[in-house]
């Protein structure tokens, strides 16, 4: 006989259940990282029972990790086992808390950015951009550099022409563990059982594919659970969501959501490189604060950025570019050294004395003569970037993920078309000069060893009104299917020029707020 498991408060380690135990619930999250726990923190106190299932531990565990290894095939890029945290708090375990909001072109549709629009716009995310703020322990909801010109006079952005370089603020969340910070508000919650290495390893939907029946959940300890509930959320982060989906082909052979052979596909990253150097013309910048300080509690800084409308004029994809200081040994040997020859001097000493650096919250920070520009590019969503499934399989007997990580010219001439208007912008403003690393000069399509990812992961799940260009509609819910819906990443069309998880958590609450309507 099978044993029922109604949600009490408490956590629960799914290895001390009978083998074939039914967990019943309202809502059923999977995955209990920044996703999973900010749309169950939205549940508490609801007169719904929530079930989250996390597949790993409390903890780190090599056997937990060792599910997510894959093959990488296509460009280099991190071994997958390393890439994602497969533990209660998911990724947030390792993240760096790098926020900021997408813009408002990063959801239109371009006509140069293949596949790219949104069926939603960024004023529809912003109050759940507002929302969201607070669960990563960021600062006021404001993004806009000159408001925090208001705050303090010192943050002055460099003084380039708006219209064709602008100054792109972030903030740094500290950076929030999901699995620690809200563990007590989970563990204490009346209505949320959370499971631990609990891991689905398949979605049963009903014959007609138009609904799940249930989850399939499976541990090391060879027990196998089901798990039921009215609406189900998937939030395992962009290539598991997409390995699971593909797993679930009992009924749907392609996988489900799969009809139109569009899961897996449209991986994305962010491009993060070192690009150039800037020799800045000290004389003539009044301050570089704006470019790193810490107002209050918030800290934050100051990126550049190509106008929307220059994007649109070149035909390219959106990014930003960080300002770090270079030494007086980098300056000395720049070819940049003849800008400023008092600057360099000056730096010396205050090297050679040990001078402190600038404090934080000094009025001015004083600009360095030269600057290393580190660029973060979207990626162009590419179909043949993608997640597949190989034969190899897990120990849960899971077939392990495929990712084949691929980019395209546009991704590449991007690079050079930002370099030569911020260099140009540059030298007509008289602030300083840009040199181009070689690599971005190059017009063959080879990338340089420099290139990285940024440890973000999206589409994979993308986003469409229409069923045969997305696997889920404008609400997060997978086309077709009435009670599953996917959060995360995942559903992104665009990667827009910023990390990720402030959008993700913004689009998980507006996802729980449509959920909300569903279940009453
Ligand atoms: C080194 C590093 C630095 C980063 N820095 C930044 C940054 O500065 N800014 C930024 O915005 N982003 C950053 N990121 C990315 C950020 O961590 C992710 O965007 C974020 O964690 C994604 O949240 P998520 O909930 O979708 O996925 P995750 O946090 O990965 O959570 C997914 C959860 O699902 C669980 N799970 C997976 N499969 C199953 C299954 N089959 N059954 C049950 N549970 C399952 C996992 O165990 C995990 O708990 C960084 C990532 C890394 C690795």
């Amino acid at each position: 006989m099978r044993a029922v498991f109604h949600a009490i408060a408490m956590h629960i380690d799914a290895r001390s259940l009978p083998n074939g135990s039914l967990l019943e619930g309202d809502l059923c999250i999977v995955g209990a990282g920044a996703a999973g726990i900010a749309m169950a923190l939205e549940w508490i106190g609801s007169k719904h029972t929530v079930l989250l299932l996390e597949g790993g531990g409390l903890d780190y565990e090599p056997a937990m990790q060792d599910l997510y290894r894959g093959k990488i095939v296509g460009l280099p890029y991190f071994p997958l086992e390393a890439a994602r945290l497969h533990q209660f708090g998911g990724t947030t375990g390792h993240w760096a808390g790098f926020c900021s909001t997408f813009d408002a072109i990063d959801f239109e549709q371009r006509d140069w950015v293949p596949y790219s629009g949104w069926p939603l716009r960024r004023e529809d995310l912003d109050p759940f951009y507002a929302r969201a703020q607070p669960l990563l322990q960021l600062g006021p909801y404001d993004y806009a550099a000159a408001r925090w010109q208001r705050r303090d006079p010192g943050l002055v952005p460099l003084p380039l022409d708006p219209t064709v370089v602008w100054t792109k603020m972030w903030q740094f969340s500290p950076p929030t563990r999901f699995g620690v910070v809200y563990r007590d508000a989970i563990f204490g919650a009346p209505n949320v059982q959370l499971y631990t290495h609990a891991n689905v390893c398949e979605i049963v939907a009903n014959e007609a594919l138009t609904a799940v029946d249930g989850l399939r959940v499976r541990g090391h300890d060879g027990k196998e659970h089901r798990v039921r509930a009215r609406q189900y959320v998937l939030a395992c982060c962009s290539i598991q969501n997409a390995r699971l989906l593909l797993a679930s082909n009992r009924r749907a052979t392609a996988g489900l959501g799969n009809a139109h052979d569009l899961v897996g596909r449209f991986f994305m990253e962010h491009l993060e490189i070192p690009s150039g150097h800037l020799g800045l013309e000290t004389s003539r910048v009044p301050g570089m604060k704006m470019y790193a300080f810490t107002l209050g509690v918030t800290k934050a800084r100051g990126e550049l950025a190509l106008h929307a409308g220059v994007q649109r004029a070149r035909r390219i994809l959106n990014g930003t570019v960080s300002l770090e200081p270079g030494t007086a040994d980098e300056v000395a040997k720049s070819t940049f050294q003849s800008l400023n020859p008092q600057v360099l001097a000056a730096m010396r000493d205050s090297t050679e004395q040990g001078a402190p650096p600038p404090s934080a919250d000094s009025t001015v920070v004083p600009p360095a003569p030269f600057y290393h520009l580190m660029t973060r590019q979207e990626q162009a969503p590419n179909p043949l970037s993608r997640v597949s499934l190989t034969t190899e399989r897990d120990a849960l007997g899971m077939p392990r993920a495929q990712l084949d990580w691929r980019l395209t010219d546009l991704d590449k001439r991007s690079f050079r078309e930002f370099y030569g208007v911020l260099g140009r912008e540059f030298g007509r403003s008289g602030l300083g000069r840009v040199q181009m690393l070689d690599w971005v000069t190059h017009t063959e399509p080879a990338w340089p060893s420099t290139l990285s990812g940024g440890w973000h992961h999206m589409g994979t799940t993308r986003m469409h009104d229409d069923p045969k260009r997305g696997v889920v509609n404008a609400s997060c819910q997978l086309h077709g299917v009435a009670n599953l819906s996917i959060t995360g990443a995942s559903v992104f069309p665009t990667a827009g020029a910023v990390n990720p998880t402030l959008t993700l958590v913004a689009l998980t609450l507006r996802l729980s707020d449509h959920l909300r309507l569903k279940l009453g």
